[in-house]
Order: C-alpha cells, then sequence, then structure tokens
C-alpha cells in the first residue's frame, strides 16, 4: 500500500502499486525442485512478499516452513505464513505460532481453515480456537510474550533494567470473502466477520479470488460503510484452461464468469487458453486498480509465467522481465 507520504516523487505512479504472490508447499521432490525456481523467478519482479499457503489441519506443517525458509533465505521478499487453528487446541496452536516465529517468520495470515468433510459445527475436532479471529489474538500475544521474555535478561552495566521498547511487530493478515463465505448465514456476515478479525488486530485482508470487479468493488464500499479501515488486497487468478476454470469454481462457489468460460472452452489450444486467461486477469485487475484497490495478490498454482504476464499486462513490471509465452505443458 502506498504511503501518501512515501518518497519518490519521480516514481512513476505504477511503481508504487505493490503486488505479492500465493504458493502452496509442493507435494514431491520433483515438484520442490521446481518450486525453488519458481520462487526465484517470483522474487525477481520485487514482490510485496510471497505467501504460502498450509494445508488443512496442519498438514503441511514442514513444507510450508521449508519453503517459508527458503524465501526468507534465499531471496530478499518478505516470506507470509497461512496458519489455520481448526481442529487445535490452544496448546497445540500456540506452540505452532512460537515455532514459526522462532524460525523468523513475522508475517501471517490467520484462518480458521475447513474442518474435515462430515464434520459438524460444535464437534469436538472444531478445536479451541473457533475462528480467525481468535487465531489473530493468539498470534499478537504470542508475539508480545516472546518480545518481553527477549528483553528480559538484558541489564544495563549500571544495573537498570532494560525495558521492551522497539517490539518485532508482527504483520496479521486475515481472509476476505467479497461474494460470501460458502457457509454464511446471512448477507452481512462476511463483513461483520471482517470486521471482527480488525478488531482482533488483523492488518490486511486477502480477498478469496472472483472473477466481476463490481464484486470486490461493491464488497469494498460494503466494508468501507461497515467500519472497516484495513486495507483490502485483491486476490486474482488467471484461468489458464478450462479444467482449473471449472475446478476453482466448483471449490469456491464463484460466480461463473460467463464469457471467459465461453472462449475458454470454445478453444482447443493451450496457448490460446492460457492467453485468454491472462487476458481476462489483466482487464479485471486494471478496473479494480482503476476503482481504488491497494494492489494485487495472485494466486501462482505454483507457476510463474502466468502471473508474471498478468503483472506486464498491467503494466507493474514493465522493464523488469519479458516473460515468456505461457507454458501450455505447465500443469492445471
Ligand atoms: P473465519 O473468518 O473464522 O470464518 C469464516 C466464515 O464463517 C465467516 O466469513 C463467517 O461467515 C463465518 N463465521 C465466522 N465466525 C463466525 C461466528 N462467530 N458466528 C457465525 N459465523 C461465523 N485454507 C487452508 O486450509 N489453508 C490455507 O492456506 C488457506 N488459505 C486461504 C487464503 C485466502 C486468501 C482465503 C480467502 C482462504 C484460504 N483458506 C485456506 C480457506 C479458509 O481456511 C476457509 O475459507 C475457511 O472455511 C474459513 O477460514 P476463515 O479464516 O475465513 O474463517
Amino acid at each position: 500500500m502506498p504511503a501518501p507520504d512515501s518518497p519518490g516523487e519521480n516514481i512513476p505512479p505504477s511503481a508504487r502499486i505493490p503486488f505479492s504472490f500465493e504458493l502452496f508447499p509442493p507435494r514431491n521432490e520433483a515438484a520442490a525442485h521446481t518450486l525453488w525456481d519458481t520462487i526465484q523467478q517470483l522474487a525477481a519482479v520485487g514482490p510485496d512478499f510471497i505467501s504460502v499457503t498450509y494445508g488443512a489441519n496442519g498438514s503441511s506443517r514442514e513444507s510450508s516452513l521449508e519453503v517459508l525458509r527458503y524465501i526468507r533465505e534465499q531471496t530478499s521478499v518478505h516470506p507470509l505464513a497461512h496458519l489455520t487453528c481448526v481442529g487445535s487446541s490452544h496448546y497445540e496452536a500456540n506452540r505452532l505460532v512460537r515455532e514459526f516465529l522462532d524460525a523468523g517468520i513475522t508475517s501471517f495470515l490467520a484462518l480458521r481453515g475447513d474442518p474435515p468433510r462430515g464434520a459438524v459445527e460444535g464437534d469436538q475436532f472444531l478445536g479451541d480456537l473457533g475462528s480467525a479471529s481468535e487465531l489473530v489474538q493468539l498470534i499478537h500475544r504470542v508475539q508480545t510474550e516472546r518480545a518481553q521474555y527477549a528483553t528480559l535478561p538484558s541489564r544495563s552495566a549500571s544495573g537498570g533494567g532494560a525495558i521492551p521498547s522497539t517490539r518485532q511487530k508482527v504483520r496479521v493478515a486475515v481472509a476476505a470473502f467479497p461474494n460470501g463465505h460458502p457457509r454464511s448465514k446471512r448477507s452481512n456476515q462476511d463483513i461483520d466477520t471482517l470486521l471482527a478479525k480488525q478488531v482482533s488486530g488483523a492488518t490486511v485482508a486477502i480477498t478469496q479470488l472472483f472473477f466481476h470487479a463490481e464484486d470486490y468493488l461493491g464488497f469494498v464500499d460494503e466494508a468501507r460503510a461497515a467500519g472497516v479501515t484495513i486495507p483490502i488486497l485483491p486476490g486474482v487468478m488467471p484461468a489458464t484452461a478450462p479444467t482449473r476454470l471449472e475446478r476453482i469454481l466448483e471449490l469456491t462457489g464463484e460466480r461463473r464468469p460467463e464469457e471467459l468460460s465461453r472462449r475458454l472452452h470454445a478453444s482447443d489450444s493451450a496457448d490460446e487458453q492460457a492467453e485468454i486467461g491472462i487476458e481476462h486477469a489483466v482487464s479485471l485487475s486494471l478496473e479494480i486498480l482503476a476503482g481504488g484497490a491497494p494492489g494485487l495478490h495472485l494466486y501462482t498454482f505454483n507457476q510463474h509465467r502466468a502471473v508474471l504476464s498478468v503483472l506486464d499486462g498491467v503494466g507493474l513490471i514493465a522493464g523488469l522481465t519479458s516473460p515468456e509465452s505461457p507454458n501450455h505443458k505447465e500443469s492445471v
């Protein structure tokens, strides 16, 4: 988010629009090898951060942390860790947050996560933390406790106790759902939930992907009217194949983008499909940026070419890279 008083009057406006990427941990050795290259390609264009998803119920704790460590140690990009709390006791969630902080991770996306299929609200499985808001609070609490311990042992030569002064702050992002969470019971529930997350200490919201600019812009207007002041970063995914579009619609319940869907299904060339998906994501991004979006968060599916083409099309990385044409060999 460009601060109003940020330096660099001469920087062209496009250079000040931040963007970021989402990755998921690799599922095997071969995928890991490819991912390190992908991360380097993404890092080269100077994203604000790269986020790494967290497998349902902690299934990817080790591999998520490995990717976060790689980003932290092998690039100059800030890593952001997704964490979920569903099914965790207070003790487990506390230990998890501590483990990530110990690894030097200071930015989080606090999520409730999805209970396993068949689990019902109120099941014991749902754990001690009932919502993402509680995880936001827990992350801040754990960080504050750590900071206090870190300053306790140091005593000055004159014998005076050290006063905790510049505690390392954590950034805690949360999820937002422009078209409503699939399990929301009423239309304004998602705005209320977002407000609760802000009150709990969230510093930014990242949205579920969407295909229509008015869905995001309308949601932001409603959120602002309700008192949400934190930046709401739009999540954008280039749908570069009809199979990917169908899978995403099934998973998220998002409204079908009719024209995009028709064009993707009408083409049997993978290269052309990728171009169609990128073109749609570029025009969506331009529209939401013109409408005031504070940046772009791109869902990469662990592939760099399509998202770099989108950023190039929007004019955010001009001169930094020349993305090759979208590679149809990349898996969907
Ligand atoms: P919450 O904000 O706690 O709630 C979700 C919805 O439940 C709310 O919108 C609201 O409708 C309802 N709700 C919440 N609290 C209450 C209440 N007290 N009373 C009534 N209703 C309530 N999942 C993963 O497993 N790993 C990931 O890495 C991951 N990354 C994601 C990244 C983004 C950007 C997004 C948008 C989602 C991600 N998810 C991930 C999916 C997420 O875990 C699910 O959507 C989950 O069902 C909700 O998580 P949440 O943090 O939004 O939960």
